[in-house]
C-alpha cells in the first residue's frame, strides 16, 4: 500500500507531523510526505520548494513509519495530484492500494482540482479532521454538495483501504485536534511574535538560520 500526503508545507508544521503519525497508526504503514513543485513564473510566497522538501526532511528525520517523496519537484510544469496519481499507480501496477490523505478543510475544495473525479479511479482518498471542520456526512453535504454526493457510495473506514486499489472515501478523526497552519507560522515570524513550538526544533534551526518568512505572512 502507498500512502502519500501533499502539501505546500510551507513550512511543515508540528500539525502535518501528527497528521502523518496518525495516519500511519491508523493504516499501519509509512505516510510518504509529497511537497508541491512551485508554482511556474512566480516567486513563492515563502521558502521555495528545495528549501520547503529540506524542511520536511528535517522534520521527518529518522521516524520509520514517514518518509518524504520528493517526484512532484523532479517534473516540469504545474504539479496536478491526478499526475501524479497516475505516475504513482503506472509504477505500482493497477492492484496496489494507494491513499490521497488530505486534511478535510481542502476536502471541500475537491472540485476545484483539476480532473477531482478522476482521482477515485487511481487512489482512496482519506480526509483528517481539522479544527473547524467535521467528518460527519451531513455537515459535508451542508458544505459542499457536489463532493459529498461524489463521495457518498464510497463512504467506508481508514482500516479497509487496503482491500482494494482506489475507489474509496474514509475520513479520519483527529484527537486532539491540531491548531497549527502554516500561515500562522509564517504571520508569527514577520510579526516578530513566538513561533518556535510550531514546528520541530530543526525546522525552526533552519528558518532561524536562513532568515525565512521575515518579510511577512505572505498571500
Ligand atoms: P496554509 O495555512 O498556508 O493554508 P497549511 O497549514 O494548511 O497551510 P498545507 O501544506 O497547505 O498547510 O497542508 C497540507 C495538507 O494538510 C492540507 O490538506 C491541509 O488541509 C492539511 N492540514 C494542514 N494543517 C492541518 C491541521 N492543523 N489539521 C488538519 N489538517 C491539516
Amino acid at each position: 500500500m502507498r500512502v502519500l500526503y501533499g502539501g505546500t508545507f510551507d513550512p511543515v508544521h508540528q500539525g502535518h507531523m501528527a497528521i502523518a503519525r496518525a495516519v500511519a497508526e491508523a493504516l499501519d504503514c509509512q505516510v510518504n510526505l509529497l511537497p508541491s513543485a512551485d508554482p511556474p513564473h512566480r516567486v513563492p510566497p515563502g521558502a521555495n520548494a528545495e528549501q520547503r522538501a529540506t524542511m520536511l526532511s528535517l522534520a521527518v528525520g529518522i521516524e520509520p513509519s514517514l518518509t518524504v517523496d520528493r517526484r512532484e519537484l523532479d517534473r516540469d510544469g504545474p504539479s496536478y495530484t491526478v499526475d501524479t496519481l497516475e505516475a504513482v499507480r503506472a509504477e505500482l501496477g493497477p492492484k496496489a492500494p494507494v491513499v490521497w490523505v488530505l486534511g478535510i478543510d481542502s476536502l471541500l475544495q475537491l472540485d476545484s482540482w483539476r480532473d477531482w473525479r478522476r482521482i477515485f479511479g487511481l487512489a482512496h482518498v482519506l480526509a483528517v479532521e481539522r479544527p473547524g471542520t467535521s467528518i460527519e456526512q451531513d455537515w459535508l453535504r451542508s458544505r459542499t454538495p457536489v463532493v459529498e454526493a461524489e463521495l457518498a457510495p464510497r463512504w467506508s473506514r481508514p482500516g479497509e483501504l487496503r482491500e482494494s486499489a482506489c475507489g474509496s472515501y474514509a475520513p479520519l478523526s483527529m484527537r486532539p485536534l491540531r491548531d497549527e497552519s502554516a500561515t500562522e507560522v509564517r504571520r508569527r515570524i514577520g510579526a516578530g511574535l513566538p513561533w518556535e513550538t510550531m514546528v520541530a526544533p530543526s525546522v525552526a534551526r533552519y528558518i532561524r538560520d536562513r532568515g525565512l518568512y521575515r518579510t511577512g505572512p505572505g498571500p
